[in-house]
């Protein structure tokens, strides 16, 4: 099947248009139209090879919203015309410890990610989510409920999973104290969440003014962290501490804010390491931890609460031309609050 979308050719270049080939359907796969794809974090520093050597060409995109066109011979889950969403990975080895507990995001053989991966043979690139089409095993795709918008509901698939997924493991609820560090696209779907959970929610942003907003998304308290000196005298009472900020920052005193027995987790993966002194840990026996996306029955999970609360992401449309700019704004954290790219432009 020919698929119309953006590539990075090298790690240097600017996307431009690329037409590549998708597999033809096997009994258990799905054929969809995408009309959305998100611009992840994640999407630029895989592009640009701040995590190390990457596959190209490239097509980046795993925050994928469309309608099913074909369904293969063994599909049972879907149909012609249903709305589904595909996410970070779409294949795993199905019998590891984590696979078999619905966590193949965390497959001890690996997952297989949406894009800059092979797929399980060992040899085929795997090809994501910027453009007009797509093939994928059906185990790995969800459905959408029918009453969200499908731009907002693409960035569920990678930002609204991610958080959704420490929040629920970690006991976010009412009575409790969360701090999200950074108000971008993942941050502002963990205030969400957060707040639809019932928890007392804290925003730390370098940007001071995103505080409205995120006052408007639920949160009960802005920090700016512009004025690093902003956090002393904060007591320690947080119960979790989620970062997604996908620079380095210093953890150090944000452990500090941690109550007895809180946890820090990292979720921005900026590429770069992460001094940490150990008393702040000791001191009140602190966690530092790390989340990863989320399971498939976890992402079914997350878009039928998202359907049942009628939360989606805040957005921005753009069109495939806009790429390149998408991403010099993103890295400026100037996005309201993810780019999401009209798949009918590609
Ligand atoms: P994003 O939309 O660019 O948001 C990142 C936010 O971090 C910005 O909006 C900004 O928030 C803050 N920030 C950026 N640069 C900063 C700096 N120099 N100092 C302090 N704060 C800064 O990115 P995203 O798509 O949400 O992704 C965030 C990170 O999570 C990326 O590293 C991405 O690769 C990673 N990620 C991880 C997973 C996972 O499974 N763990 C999944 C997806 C993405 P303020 O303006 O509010 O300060
Ligand atoms: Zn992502
Ligand atoms: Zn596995």
């Amino acid at each position: 099947m020919k698929s119309k979308g953006y590539a990075a050719l090298t790690a240097k270049a600017k996307l431009t248009p690329y037409v590549f080939e998708r597999r033809e359907l096997r009994p258990n796969d799905v054929a969809l139209d995408t009309q959305y794809a998100g611009i992840c974090h994640s999407d630029i520093h895989q592009a640009r090879e701040e995590w190390g050597p990457a596959i190209f060409p490239m097509v980046p995109g795993h925050e994928i919203a469309g309608v099913v066109t074909a369904v293969g011979s063994a599909v049972k889950k879907f149909k012609v015309g249903d709305r589904i969403g595909i996410g970070v990975f779409v294949d795993s080895c199905k019998k590891c410890e984590a696979c078999l507990a619905g966590l193949g995001n965390y497959c001890y053989e690996n997952m297989t990610a949406t894009y800059n991966s092979l797929e399980r043979d060992g040899k085929t690139p795997a090809m994501g989510g910027y453009s007009n089409n797509h093939v994928v095993d059906a185990d790995y795709a969800v459905k959408i409920p029918t009453n969200l918008d499908m731009a907002g509901v693409a960035p569920l698939m990678c930002a609204g999973i991610t958080l959704y997924s420490p929040l629920k493991h970690w006991g976010a609820a009412k009575g409790k104290k969360v701090g999200i560090i950074g108000l971008g696209g993942l941050g502002h779907m963990g205030v969400k969440f957060s707040a639809a959970l019932g928890a007392n929610t804290t925003v730390f942003s370098h940007s001071p003014h995103k505080e409205a907003d995120a006052l408007a998304m639920g949160a009960h308290h802005f920090i700016s962290t512009k004025d690093p000196s902003s956090l002393k005298g904060m007591k320690p009472e947080f119960d979790l501490i989620l970062n997604t900020v996908s620079a380095e920052i210093d953890l150090n005193p944000y452990l500090e804010l941690l109550k007895l027995n809180g946890t820090l987790v990292m979720i921005g993966l900026s590429g770069k390491q992460y001094p940490i002194s150990a008393g702040p840990l000791l001191q009140k026996r602190r966690s530092l931890s790390g989340s990863q996306i989320g399971g498939v029955p976890e992402l079914q999970e997350m878009l039928d609460f998202c359907g049942s609360h009628n939360i989606v992401s805040d957005i921005e449309l753009i069109k495939a031309d806009y790429i390149n700019e998408a991403y010099e704004r993103t890295i400026a954290s100037d996005v309201k609050y993810r780019f999401v790219i009209d798949a009918a432009t590609f």
